[in-house]
């Protein structure tokens, strides 16, 4: 974080990040570099609102506990990970306040069900690597169709104003089916024709991402909507400050994931 003072009102960035494996949390390579670096340089969060493709559920719910749990949810990974710890205090007036900002959308506080799952602390690791900023997590209503994250996210946008910094994690090409394990750098061509579709879609016309669902390779880059949904919010933030969206990083891993990341508002 920069020592720079936040003047009251200032509009605090926005960023999606490609999260990829959850091995990022512990590795250092140019994607990780490219989070820590936005988290330098942003004004120093009252709390961050991650949104992670790994609270893909039945509902529309914020954490609102004070000790948000540390959630390995995955498996086959080494003890190390599992060890791996992200101590960072939830915030209970500030999951409050999402519920205020975006009603009459309902959104349930959640007490005791979620925590911060590694969507959101394989990314903050880097971003935040002190754990000294509070955080809360939305979930991701698999019940509901794009257009209501589209909306959802517009709805998130008052929140820049008061110093909440929304951190979206997912990846905006992801099919596990597809992998291949002997490419960490190599894409198939359809991972890259929808990356740069969606790239040149997002710095032109945010608020027109619901398009990409209509693009040829869609089915495959995005078999299923969870790792996408939390770009649809970004890009929503940005329609709605009549903003686009600038590349943090890029680049694809594995074959059939993109790495691709984008901000909105940094400097
Ligand atoms: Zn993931």
């Amino acid at each position: 974080m920069t020592d720079t003072a936040d003047p009251a009102g200032s509009l605090m960035p926005a960023v999606f990040v490609g999260h990829g494996s959850p091995m990022n949390a512990l590795e250092h390579n140019r994607y990780t570099e490219a989070w820590r670096a936005f988290g330098a340089s942003v004004p120093a969060p009252r709390a961050v609102l991650a949104i992670s493709a790994h609270w893909y559920t039945n509902a529309t719910a914020v954490t609102a506990m004070t000790r948000p749990r540390i959630i390995h949810d995955f498996y086959g990974f080494p003890d190390e990970l599992f060890a791996f710890d992200y101590p960072a205090p939830g915030h209970p007036g500030v999951a409050k306040l999402v519920a205020h900002t975006v009603a009459p959308v309902w959104v349930g506080l959640d007490l005791d069900s979620w925590g911060l799952d590694h969507g959101t602390w394989s990314v903050l690791a880097h971003m935040f690597p002190d754990a000294d900023v509070p955080v809360v997590q939305l979930s991701l209503n698999a019940l509901q169709p794009l257009d209501y994250h589209l909306d959802l996210g517009a709805r998130l946008a008052p929140l820049r104003r008061e110093g909440v910094l929304i951190v979206a994690s997912g990846n905006i090409v992801h099919n596990l089916q597809r992998i291949d394990w002997s490419r960490p750098g190599g894409a198939y061509d359809w991972n890259d024709r929808f990356d740069e579709a969606a790239s040149a879609l997002l710095g032109e016309r945010p608020g027109d991402i619901l398009e990409l669902a209509d693009h040829d390779d869609f089915g495959l880059a995005v078999p299923t909507p969870d790792h996408f949904i939390p770009l649809v919010y970004v890009a929503a933030l940005a329609a709605t400050a009549g903003e686009t969206l600038d590349v943090l990083v890029a680049g694809p891993t594995f074959g059939s994931i993109s790495m691709t990341g984008y901000t909105l508002g940094a400097t």
